[in-house]
């Protein structure tokens, strides 16, 4: 096992880790920006280094100050949380060039699924099932147009290397193509130094249904059941829960085997998760993040696991603690992704903490970085705190849910609580009847 794992992340999800490491007995290295000096992560920590100015590019993306840290302060590991470099094969091949240990998946694995369009490929060969699509990508809108007669209209224009919501296009008619096209191409070229799109089928009412995998890079996998994040904001999960108010567990176990399987086969190592749309009772892949998620709280909820452990102990060579056959999903979770942002616009609202008081009792967990005084920066995602409640069943985890945020106090800076306290009392959200496009119709309406 390592001595000492460094933490190429910030926020809640750095303290995340180092909670994990200090179970474990082992000593957690936070890196910071300038900007981050006081941040908590640098507080909980037992070591911390600065690796450059505020800029994301220049201090958590900078591969040689990761490196260099990792070099000062002698840790084994890096565990890169989400977002930054959690899924740049690049930097994890230069992290085991330097003989330190990726903890993640192989430069492989996240190289095919990071490609959209690979990704694509691999799970179909796999049997996973699939959004229908063009085979590869459109190289110019003559093809565009071929292939969106061929799928059907509407279709949805997709970046190949795309992420976070961007450089994805509608075109309901072949009218809406050529504009569709380039706008997604454009898009695409500034947010990720590519232009190459691809075509897919658009589900007009789907659930966002994706399935927790967990492999230990030997060939033995398993599945942790699913979450739907059907309730998103311009293509982004503003609250996710496990189970799926809308799977069966006949639906979980048929799904959840294939998405096993399917890593087990390549000899996925740690935590994936496979994303789907799922409409009249079918599954549609569209694409795997090789790392863990946002939302993986909830499904620590109902399956009582801690993942960051699990991902520790593999990537140290340790056998996979979790097993198939005695993995049980209890009650119902809920996560809601508490931003500081001023609604109705959802403006970025950075400022000073004057107040900070986390709800807690039975089946609450608050993942934040927030305390009284702590200045958010205005150069980071907005994600403030994540607050989780489980309950034995669905009605309970909501009436949980109302209480919780109830106790919640974040004075000085604008979030997103409101809007919980708002959809908390829709009954499409009460009664668990939502698709991924019902919230942006209910922004509209009320906020709008
Ligand atoms: P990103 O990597 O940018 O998050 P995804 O492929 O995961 O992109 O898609 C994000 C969201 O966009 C989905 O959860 C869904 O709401 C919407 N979406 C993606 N593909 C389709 C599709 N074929 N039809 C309808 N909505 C889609």
């Amino acid at each position: 096992m390592f001595d000492k794992i460094l933490i190429a992340n910030r926020g809640e999800i750095a303290l995340r880790v180092i909670r994990a490491c200090r179970e474990m007995g082992i000593a957690s290295v936070a890196v910071h920006s300038t900007a981050d000096s006081d941040a908590m992560h640098v507080r909980m920590a037992d070591e911390s280094i600065c690796i450059g100015p505020p800029p994301g590019t220049q201090s958590y993306l900078s591969v040689p100050a990761i490196i260099s840290a990792c070099e000062i302060t002698g840790a084994q590991a890096i565990h890169p949380g989400y977002g930054f470099l959690s899924e740049n094969a690049n930097f994890v091949q230069i992290v085991e060039d330097h003989q330190l240990t990726f903890i993640g998946p192989s430069a492989e694995h996240i190289r095919i699924m990071g490609d959209k369009i690979s990704a694509k490929e691999t799970m179909r060969k796999l049997g996973v099932p699939c959004v229908p699509g063009s085979e590869g990508g459109v190289p110019d809108l003559e093809t565009a147009k071929v292939v969106a007669k061929d799928i059907g209209y509407p279709v949805i224009i997709k970046a190949t290397a795309g992420g976070g919501g961007r450089g994805m296009k509608l075109a309901k008619t072949e009218s809406d193509l050529e504009n569709a096209f380039r706008t997604a191409r454009s898009e695409s070229k500034a947010a990720f130094g590519n232009d190459e799109v691809y075509i897919e089928k658009y589900l007009t009412t789907p659930r966002h249904i994706e399935i927790q995998v967990f492999g230990d890079g030997k060939g033995r996998a398993v599945h942790l059941g699913e979450r739907d994040c059907s309730l998103q904001r311009r293509h982004q999960k503003v609250l996710e829960e496990a189970p799926g108010p809308a799977i069966s567990a006949e639906q979980r176990a048929r799904i959840g085997k294939v998405c096993a399987d399917a890593v087990a086969k390549i000899g996925y190592s740690g935590a994936g998760t496979i994303e789907f749309l799922y409409e009249n009772d079918e599954f549609y892949f569209i694409e795997m993040n090789t790392r863990l998620q946002v939302e993986h709280p909830v499904t620590e909820a109902v399956f009582g696991v801690d993942l960051v452990r699990e991902q520790i102990r593999v990537a140290a060579g340790l056998p996979m603690d979790l097993n198939q056959d005695t993995l049980r999903m209890n009650g119902h979770a809920i996560e809601v992704r508490i931003n500081a942002e001023k609604l109705p616009n959802f403006a970025p609202s950075p400022g000073t903490i004057s107040q900070y008081h986390a709800p807690g009792g039975l089946g609450v967990r608050m993942d934040s970085a927030l305390y009284d005084g702590y200045r958010i920066p205005p150069y980071y995602d907005s994600l403030i705190g994540k607050l989780i409640v489980h309950g034995r069943d669905r009605p309970e985890a909501l009436a949980r849910l109302s209480r919780a945020l109830g106790e919640l106090i974040i004075d000085g800076v604008d979030t997103t609580v409101p809007l919980f306290h708002a959809l908390l009392r829709e009954e499409a959200v009460q009664t668990g009847r939502y698709n991924i496009h019902w919230l942006e119709h209910w922004l509209e309406t009320n906020l709008g």
